[in-house]
């Protein structure tokens, strides 16, 4: 007999292993279900409990998925062998109870259990993402849940701008952006996604297409309108999560509360000369702390307090910075890792340095995340005269 044979035969005498159709009950027990398989055999589909981590990995990143010694461990490979090697190594590690899924994915299938086609990440793909696929934050799902994300971005402006690409370059897989303007030879000092040659043309159309050239894999979609009470809530509705870089006040209500209606994560910025500011609104969406950009500035401030960039200038570094640190937060938000900017305004002032966090507490008494979705209809609706 070989080696290896016997090898096999000793450990399948020392590791404990289970049917798959025993699986889902472990599973609701608390157990964890790991699908150790390649990328390649994962294209063909998986448990949809399962998390994946590649047997190459797996000693070093399943104290990710499995933090204490006493998690039950369920271990699944194509055929039940290579399970087998890998609960010995996790046992071996210091895990108490792991156990190899006998006949493995095969034999899963054979039980007619449950499984997803896992959507994958294609060499150029793993090329282009490698710094971010290092990180256990991100990593493979990571990467792939990005790509099956869909972020809306109201103005490609100065916030827009670095939002945007920085978004696409993450490998975001869908981005709108909605914009009526024309590129301006003043936006270029801050709205860097344009450039001299699209001057006087749409900025959707410019923005989309340097999107593309940046990132051809990801869809983009320009939408060359002004976002309004007509349209707003089929454009929020369609996306997962909204960026709002838009410059006045009725815009950012008017996102705001199709944001809560919709229950769609909203991140906002805003600038001022050398001052900027952040925060992150989840309201309706399971965060019961968050307020909206409604508790925060129920009523617009008047324009002698809130003038525009065109008033009183910006420095176009300041948009750079937030617009950065929207990004940033979308990420977060999409892998569901890290704190967002929820309850906090983040104030950044670009002339000494400082950034300030303050806190934002949801307002009780608010207009918009307070009331019903009766409250959130439009107002003008008059009784019908008889
Ligand atoms: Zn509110």
């Amino acid at each position: 007999m070989a080696l290896k044979d016997n090898y096999l035969e000793s450990l399948r005498r020392q590791v404990a292993e289970v049917e798959p159709h025993d699986v889902a009950a472990l599973c609701a027990a608390g157990a964890v279900l790991i699908d150790i398989r390649d990328h390649d055999e994962l294209a063909d589909g998986s448990p949809l409990s399962a998390q994946a981590i590649n047997r190459g990995f797996l000693e070093l990143k399943i104290e990710t998925v499995a933090p204490s010694a006493d998690t039950r461990i369920l271990l699944l490979c194509a055929n039940g062998t290579r399970s087998l090697l890998a609960a010995d190594a996790l046992l071996r590690l210091g895990y108490r109870d792991v156990r190899s899924i006998i006949g493995g994915f095969g034999r899963w299938k054979q039980q007619g259990l449950p499984f997803a086609t896992i959507p994958q990440l294609d060499n150029t793909e793993r090329k282009r993402y490698v710094r971010q696929l290092l990180m256990p934050e991100v990593g493979m799902q990571g990467q792939l849940r990005l790509k099956q994300s869909r972020v809306l971005l109201i103005g490609v402006g100065g916030l827009g701008s670095p939002a945007a690409l920085y978004l696409a370059a993450a490998g975001v897989g869908t981005l709108c952006i909605v914009d009526d303007d024309l590129v301006e030879l003043s936006n270029l000092h801050r709205q860097i996604i344009h450039c001299e040659e699209m001057v006087a043309r749409p900025k959707v159309d410019s923005a989309a297409q340097r999107l593309r050239s940046l990132n051809s894999s990801a869809q983009v979609s320009a939408l060359r309108q002004r976002i309004d009470e007509h349209n707003v809530d089929a454009i929020v509705s369609d996306y997962d999560l909204v960026v709002d870089g838009s410059d006045n006040f009725s815009t950012r209500y008017l996102v705001n509360d199709a944001c809560v209606k919709w229950s769609r994560p909203l991140v906002h910025a805003s600038v001022f000369r050398f001052d900027g500011q952040v925060s992150v609104f989840l309201p309706r969406s399971g965060c019961l702390k968050s307020p909206c950009y409604r508790c925060l500035f129920p009523q617009p401030p008047g324009t002698d307090l809130a003038p525009s960039c065109a008033d009183v200038g910006v420095l176009g570094v300041l948009p750079g910075i937030m617009g950065t640190i929207q990004a940033l937060e979308t990420i977060k938000i999409l892998l569901d890792i890290g704190d967002p900017l929820v309850g906090r305004l983040l104030c950044v002032d670009g002339l000494s340095g400082e950034f300030q966090m303050l806190d934002v507490e949801p307002d009780p008494h608010c207009m918009c995340c307070n009331q019903s979705d009766v409250a959130l209809q439009p107002q003008t609706r008059l009784p019908k005269v008889q």
